[in-house]
């Protein structure tokens, strides 16, 4: 199926502006209520909100309305790749210039919501989430701090796509406060002590939201990867770094990561990020055979971080980008599939932390401010080592090429005193 959504030349009927993440070659899905609306699905449109159940009540949609009248996305990406694709098609014809809805003025009035007006809630039900440790920068950067700089990449990181499984009961939607978690942490030079973190840090990381797999005992190949990948949201990864460092060896993190990780809230879909993909860096040594894909599987997506002090100015802190990636989302997908485990409508895989070459790049405090050795300085003056109670953590990411912007919008959380 054609992805006619992504025509270059579609112009919406709605005014909208030129740089808006939600452009008429995006159609994000989330899921958002008004006073007077329930939780449903609904696709971002510049300053609108399509309500998608009513547009199909109205007829305008070939999916039933009960599918969209969720407080989830789940049973909508459960109807699978087709159809989530031919619904953004025929959102995209209904909205360009000369459809019947432009002039069905009565059926607008049900199915436009005003975007400021509506509430965004968590857009899935977040079976299994699995966290990546996929960007080469990153990876050598922590491995330089806390190992060896000769050796700063384990023997394994460049075979295979590292990762752990996380928790997704506390994966939260933007513009939920976070309090500081408690933990153990081990001081240097005596036993370990129970307090609140000291070095809380957010991670810059992507998202992508799965289909339905396969049975259990099968794999996903390189090549059918993308046939099981819905979209991709912005995904800060919270890290206390002072509990990680006490609490993971052997097994990996555990509370350091578990109280809270943030997403955005609109879903951009896989096919909106078409026309941005890019070469990624070539991969030496070879990878084994199930690891080896065709084409091009980066995407180059701009990141931004902010910390914003209460009452103050937002400051950026951090300008990557998604197409650093070493180990691409097909890779990832495969390699967790490969050993014959399933996945289902709604599961998340992020990317882990997304750094750059340079350092204005470095995706974490923890890189930023070099494991607190240099310190970030803000407008108002004051420093950061790590991130402090009142902050607040915003990340943008937006693809454009050609005069076409496609946005994920934001997420922001804000860090309230341990409780
Ligand atoms: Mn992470």
């Amino acid at each position: 199926m054609p992805l006619s959504a992504n025509d270059p030349s579609k112009k919406s009927w709605l005014e909208i502006s030129k740089d808006h993440d939600f452009s008429i070659q995006n159609l994000p899905f989330g899921i958002f209520s008004t006073p007077e609306k329930t939780k449903r699905v609904g696709v971002a449109l510049g300053d609108y909100i399509i309500d998608l159940a009513e547009l199909s009540k109205a007829g305008y949609l070939d999916v039933q309305a009960d599918v969209l009248n969720q407080d989830v996305l789940n049973p909508f990406i459960k109807l699978g790749k087709q159809t989530t694709r031919a619904v953004r098609n025929q959102i995209s014809d209904l909205f360009s210039t000369d459809s019947v809805l432009k002039s069905d003025t009565e059926a607008q009035k049900n199915i436009l919501v005003d975007r400021l007006s509506a509430k965004m809630h968590m857009p899935l039900r977040v079976g299994d989430y699995t966290d990546f440790y996929s960007s080469k920068d990153h990876a050598t950067n922590v491995g330089t701090m806390f190992r060896d700089p000769e050796n700063a990449l384990l023997p394994n990181w460049k075979h295979l796509p590292v990762a752990y499984h996380g928790r997704a009961s506390s994966i939260i939607v933007s513009g939920q406060d976070i309090h500081r978690p408690k933990g153990q942490q081990k001081p240097n030079d005596g036993p370990p002590v129970f307090g609140p973190t000291k070095l809380l840090d957010f991670e810059l990381e992507m998202a992508f939201i799965t289909y339905d797999g396969k049975p259990l005992g099968q794999s996903i190949s390189t090549s059918e990867a993308e046939e099981h990948i819905f979209g991709m949201c912005l995904f800060n990864d919270w890290s206390a770094r002072d509990i990680q460092k006490w609490e993971y060896v052997p097994l990996g993190p555990f509370l350091a990561k578990n109280f809270a990780s943030s997403i955005s809230p609109w879903i951009v879909t896989l096919d909106a990020l078409e026309p941005f993909r890019v070469k990624g860096e070539t991969q030496e040594p070879e990878v084994l055979d199930y690891l080896k894909f065709k084409g091009d599987k980066n995407i180059e997506i701009n990141l931004e971080v902010f910390i914003q002090p209460e009452n103050q100015q937002e400051n950026l802190v951090c300008s990557s980008n998604y197409k650093h990636m070493y180990w691409n989302m097909n890779q990832q997908l495969a390699h967790h599939t490969v050993s014959g485990c399933n996945i289902n409508a709604g599961d998340m895989m992020a990317s882990g932390t997304i750094s750059g070459p340079t350092p204005e790049s470095y995706g974490s405090m923890l890189e930023l401010s070099w494991r607190g050795t240099k310190p970030l300085r803000l407008s108002d003056g004051s420093e950061r080592k790590f991130i402090l109670d009142h902050d607040t953590v915003i990340m943008r990411g937006w693809s454009e090429k050609d005069g076409v912007r496609v946005g994920f919008g934001e997420v922001k959380t804000k860090v309230l005193p341990a409780i």
